[in-house]
């Protein structure tokens, strides 16, 4: 039998190395990027269209390429950067691989132009699954400038791999934050399908976490707090978020040696010194940067791999833990930590992480957010109806009779929790400016006056969507609304639903509206902004994009901003009112997100408890 092992040729070589290093359009961006900064950019700009599949620009004044570099960028293992082995324990750049140009040329048609401060003329390259079509000298700017067009266009597998443009977009704007939180002295534009949606000059690290992510609703200046250790192992800066500015999503960053990582079991430091200082479903921001000897740490496990592997990690989990707490005003009381001994790590790992020192208990929370009643994993109720109703078994006669006898219209669904008309006939009572008390046939009922109110208003809501019915009331002053970027396109998904519902809007310029209509059921302006945000915060974590999904979220997130509150006094018509709504709703069980809105204390437990 003959030899049945070749070599692969280059081009296949190069398509499967691509496999690993460019997975999506957010990869190409990323390596893009990282050999900007690697040339020494002072400026980069950034272009994608349709989310990338289609086109993706990276223009840098870095130093550029000589005629014979340019060629050999494309070349697999072909690196700058390195030399040997050697340097690969001390490596201080982004790249190193020498293989980021060589994949996204083998599954894309790249144009490169580059020319060196030094040259006349630049160099132009047009290259497309690993062939080489056009190499000219060309006139051009100092720097590169690489297109990359038609991402997977010789893999249709993988192009059908790929997210939708929301996803990938935001892919890519998540690499995007990665890498210009870590080079505040480079100035970044970034335009996505030719708008301008990020312009970051030049600036110091508090001020550019404060470009990306603040906005004049969130002046994230006042949410930060500095942190600062400087010990042997390594040095920790950056910012932790107070703990009022928590969030669902929170922003968290970590940084070793200017490199994003993801760090579970650090992120567990952080997280636990927040422990009672945040409520059960928010999180802190962070942005904290370590700097440790690059000896001390492994970046070299996957080129896309993220986690980072480092030798002192239970000692460093402590520092940080001690850092953060510190900066939160945990150890006011405690005579603060001195890092500056000699001979760490000698700080006790356990007695740090697991110390009596009692956190301040104070029960404080500016950040109280109305809108967050409903959990945000929103679960369609189990409802076990049967349950409910266990104990009042009647005769179906017997319910019929007292069908027969009722004076209110709405009787027929209120079954067994018929009204005691015999006694006080629609006879409300409000407790503590929040229940709705009333006797029926089988004993004290007791409704939650605002979940009531909650389950008619989502009802109503989703007829309104389905229907496209909502009747609208105009804003005497528009409020203004504005969205990160990667929010915007969720924004951009429900807006025709909001519209159903009465909102009107304006489009002023990227990401900015303008609302001019709300929906008549609102009765404040105030919380129009914060509402919408919550609506694209809830749209954003559904798991399907199912139409309805996507109603169901914003019929909750409107129904529980126009809900009644707990604490007001209602009249007794408005009591019935509620309480007959709340009836013909054949749901009158549970809120939407499945919390309970009413329960009956039986005759029996009554009696019970005289004895
Ligand atoms: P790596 O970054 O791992 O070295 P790449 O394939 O990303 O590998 O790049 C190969 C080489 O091409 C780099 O080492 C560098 O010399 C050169 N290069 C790539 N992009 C640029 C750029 N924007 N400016 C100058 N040189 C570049
Ligand atoms: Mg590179």
């Amino acid at each position: 039998m003959s030899d049945i092992i070749y070599l692969l040729p280059d081009a296949v070589a190069n398509q499967i190395a691509a496999g690993e290093v460019i997975q999506r359009p957010a990869s190409v961006v990323k390596e893009l990027v990282e050999n900007a900064i690697d040339a020494g950019a002072t400026h980069i700009k950034i272009a994608i269209a349709d989310a990338g599949r289609t086109m993706i620009q990276v223009v840098d004044n870095g130093k550029g390429m000589s005629e014979t570099d340019a060629r050999m960028a494309f070349e697999r293992h072909a690196t700058s950067k390195i030399k040997d082995a050697n340097d690969l324990f001390s490596i201080r750049t982004m790249g190193f691989r020498g293989e980021a140009l060589a994949s996204i040329a083998s599954v894309a048609q790249v144009e490169l132009r580059t020319k060196r401060d030094e040259d006349e003329l630049g160099t132009f390259i047009e290259i497309a699954g690993n062939r080489v079509f056009r190499q000219e000298v060309v006139q051009c700017d100092l720097g590169t400038s690489i297109l990359v067009k038609n991402l997977f266009f010789n893999i249709p597998a993988r192009r059908r791999f790929l997210k939708s443009d929301n996803v990938e977009r935001n892919h890519i704007l998540q690499e995007f934050y990665r890498i210009v939180l870590v080079h505040p002295d480079i100035e970044f534009s970034f335009y996505d399908n030719e708008h301008e949606i990020f312009n970051l000059a030049v600036s110091s690290l508090k001020p550019r976490i404060e470009q990306v992510f603040g906005s004049a609703r969130r002046k994230l200046n006042h949410q930060l707090l500095n942190i600062q250790t400087q010990t042997n192992l390594v040095s920790i800066s950056g910012f932790v978020g107070k703990p009022e500015f928590a969030l669902k999503q929170a922003y968290q960053f970590f940084f070793v040696n200017g490199r994003y990582m993801r760090h579970p079991y650090f992120n567990k430091a952080v997280i636990m010194a927040y422990d009672q200082l945040i409520q059960a479903n928010e999180y802190p921001s962070y942005f904290i940067y370590f700097d440790v000897d690059p000896q001390t740490i492994d970046i070299n496990i996957h080129p896309t791999k993220t986690e980072i592997k480092f030798e002192n990690e239970q000692a460093i989990w402590s520092i940080l833990s001690a850092t953060v707490k510190e900066a939160l005003g945990k150890f006011n009381i405690m005579p603060s930590i001195d890092f500056d001994r000699e001979g760490v790590p000698d700080i006790p790992p356990v007695s740090l992480s697991k110390t009596n020192i009692q956190p301040p208990q104070t029960t404080f929370n500016p950040s109280y957010n109305p809108f967050s009643i409903g959990s945000s994993s929103y679960k369609r109720p189990q409802m076990e109806w049967e349950e409910l109703y266990k104990g009042f078994e009647k005769t179906p006669e017997k319910a019929e009779d007292e069908l027969a006898q009722s004076p209110l219209q709405e009787q027929k669904s209120f079954g067994e929790l018929a009204i005691d008309e015999s006694e006080n006939l629609g006879s409300f009572f409000q407790l503590k400016g929040s229940y709705i008390v009333t006797s029926v046939k089988s004993g004290m009922l007791v409704i939650d006056q605002r979940r009531a109110h909650i389950r008619i208003l989502f009802d109503q809501f989703i007829q309104e969507i389905k229907q496209k019915q909502g009747v609208s009331q105009r804003l005497l002053f528009p409020e203004s609304l504005s969205f990160m970027p990667e929010d915007h396109a969720f924004f951009e998904q429900i807006k025709p639903e909001l519209r159903y519902l009465g909102f009107e809007f304006t489009y002023k310029k990227a990401n900015h509206y303008q609302v001019l209509g709300i929906p008549a059921q609102l009765q404040t302006t105030s919380l129009i902004v914060p509402l919408l945000n919550d609506m694209v915060e809830r749209v954003k974590n559904c798991t399907g994009e199912a139409l309805d999904i996507v109603h169901e979220q914003i019929a909750i997130s409107l129904a529980e901003t126009a809900a009644i509150a707990h604490g007001l006094i209602l009249s007794k018509d408005a009591m019935q009112e509620l309480f007959q709504q709340l009836f013909a709703n054949p749901n009158h069980h549970y809120t939407p997100d499945g919390k309970t809105i009413m329960i009956i204390l039986s005759e029996d437990e009554i009696k019970n408890r005289f004895k």
